[in-house]
């Protein structure tokens, strides 16, 4: 059985048990990546026991330096959730909600530090949203039982996907593995449950006593993150203009996004330059946006008025679809948890590949120095912001593990220890998806040429001009190419500048990989 069966199994053989635990002092909602008070199905559950109770709500977060390194958790990603801890400890505040955050320097103490909170506040209820990966799920099924031998009541609720995972299945009641006839199952359990688009209520406030009897706790200030995950005073006044944290912003972005780019969406949403894209994935990963609040608020403001999600108008559902990828890889992941142990959806496509581990070419393509403009554009947009636009994304993964021929795991790895919205569903499926070793695998087909790509999706080389500053005054079609086909005097900007040639040729990159997948999936 998955890590998820076995959560499942000890939810549901608890449940008799967990029934019968008693009315503690207090009621406790963990916090993890799921920072905010709107539709936050576990905080809204804790706030309704604290009520029927006529006990306090009091909220924790714990700081866990080993999870960041296990998940690759980048220093932007760190430094912008402690951001949104600070924002929703001031909006807590205003309910009279205290947040107690803890450092718990090594991540089996975690479910230790809980209890001893939970003692120290006679709670005997603590609630939480399951989080899929692995190690989270197999903590939290530990943790159910655990917590009962101490009198405590976990309850770990599904609020992450707008449909839980496990429950879309293919008419031989197993896993979907290719997206569109899941895209279909998911839209139509929407369109049949609507309920799953509900919104959960805020928590409510605690009474004002409160604030003498955790007076300490809202008194603590929110620590600083772990040294080797923060950022200089520079980067971070950097990151958090470009990033503004909190739930709060993300509900600007959502609406502005709602009312000025949506509707063009579906045609330009393959342009890096075209800026129409909602840039809503950082929340998402934090937490600080519902992904339901997203899909009810994009229904809900769609001109066509249908409640049917896939009768909106065409932008509307094109991102209501790329939202649901979201969902799919967080689906994926829980049925085939394997891809949480360095593995690929289809590891025979990979496994046998002789992978070329060429420091040099890899270290390239991670500073933005490939000499092919729209990889290095991407690179250098990744660098400076901490993300990337989705296409970018596809090109840049398959020209490191095509074009270079360099093992995926390392640009998978780069990517989450770059991004501000590193997420490993989302992460793994798309550099899956790109390999051609994902689902939906199609190793040979998946190899992008790059100066074609750049020349369909930045056909104006606006894109290259604004990440590529020796390119930002090369004019025309050149700039896709600029040694290829620059004149004289371009060329000599370009050595002036320093800008690298192309490090390999794609020509007969493209026919080595071929080769070299090739034999790979026989000798499999
Ligand atoms: P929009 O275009 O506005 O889309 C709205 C939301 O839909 C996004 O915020 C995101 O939550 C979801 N979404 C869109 N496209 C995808 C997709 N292909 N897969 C999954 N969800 C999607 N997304 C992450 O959130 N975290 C990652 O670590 C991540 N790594 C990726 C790695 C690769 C190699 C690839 C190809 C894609 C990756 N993506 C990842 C998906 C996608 O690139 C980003 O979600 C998207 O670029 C975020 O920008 P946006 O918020 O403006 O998206």
């Amino acid at each position: 059985t998955t890590p998820m069966g076995s959560l499942q199994t000890v939810i549901q053989e608890t449940a008799d048990q967990r029934a019968t635990i008693s009315t503690g002092k207090s009621v406790v909602h963990w916090f993890k990546r799921d920072l905010r008070l709107h539709d936050n199905r576990a905080l809204s559950l804790a706030s309704a026991k604290a009520r029927t109770d006529n006990v306090a709500l009091i909220c924790i977060f714990l700081i866990s330096p080993q999870d960041y390194e296990a998940h690759l958790t980048s220093s932007i990603q760190v430094d912008f959730q402690f951001r949104s801890l600070q924002v929703l400890k001031t909006d807590l505040e205003e309910l009279n909600i205290p947040l107690f955050i803890q450092t718990v320097e090594k991540r089996r103490n975690v479910p230790q530090t809980l209890k001893d909170a939970c003692k120290k506040w006679s709670a005997h209820h603590i609630f939480c949203n399951i989080e899929y990966e692995v190690d989270e799920l197999r903590r939290e099924a530990i943790l159910t039982t655990d917590c009962l031998t101490d009198g405590i009541n976990l309850t770990a609720v599904h609020d992450t996907c707008v449909v839980p995972p496990g429950t879309l299945l293919n008419s031989q009641n197993e896993p979907f593995t290719v997206y569109s006839p899941w895209h279909r199952a998911w839209n139509a359990k929407i369109d049949r449950d609507p309920s799953l688009l509900h919104q959960h209520p805020r928590p409510q406030p605690n009474p004002p006593s409160s604030h003498m009897t955790y007076e300490s706790i809202f008194k603590a200030s929110v620590p600083s993150p772990p040294s080797n995950k923060s950022l200089t005073p520079d980067k971070k006044m950097y990151f958090a203009s470009l990033w503004p944290a909190g739930e709060h912003e993300a509900h600007v972005r959502l609406q502005s996004f709602l009312a000025d780019k949506v509707s063009k969406y579906r045609d330009h949403r393959s342009f890096p330059a075209a800026n129409v894209n909602s840039l809503l994935s950082v929340h998402l990963a934090a937490g600080t946006l519902s992904v339901r609040t997203a899909v009810a608020a994009a229904c809900e403001a769609d001109t066509a008025g249908s409640r049917r999600l896939d009768e909106g108008t065409r932008g509307t559902t094109s991102w209501i679809s790329e939202l649901a990828w979201r969902d799919f890889y967080k689906h994926i992941l829980v049925a085939f948890p394997f891809v949480c142990m360095n593995a690929a959806f289809k590891p025979a496509y990979v496994s046998r590949i002789a992978w070329s581990y060429d420091s040099a070419l890899f270290e390239a393509w991670k500073a933005g120095r490939t000499g092919y403009p729209f990889v290095d554009a991407a690179m250098r947009q990744l660098a400076t912001t901490g993300t990337m636009h989705n296409r970018a994304r596809m090109v840049v993964a398959s020209f490191l593990s095509k074009d270079l021929l360099i093992d995926w795991r390392l640009g998978e790895q780069h990517f989450m220890l770059s991004l501000a919205d590193g997420d490993f569903a989302s992460n793994n499926g798309g550099w899956g998806f790109s390999v051609g070793c994902g689902v939906d695998p199609q190793p040979y087909m998946r190899l992008f040429n790059p100066i074609l790509q750049s020349e369909k999706f930045d056909a104006k080389g606006e894109y290259i001009r604004k990440w590529v500053e020796e390119l930002r005054d090369v004019e025309g079609k050149e700039v896709h190419d600029p040694y290829g086909r620059g004149n004289a005097d371009v060329v000599k900007r370009m050595m002036e500048r320093g800008y690298p040639r192309m490090i390999v040729e794609h020509k007969k990159a493209r026919e080595r990989a071929i080769r070299v997948f090739g034999e790979g999936l026989q000798s499999a």
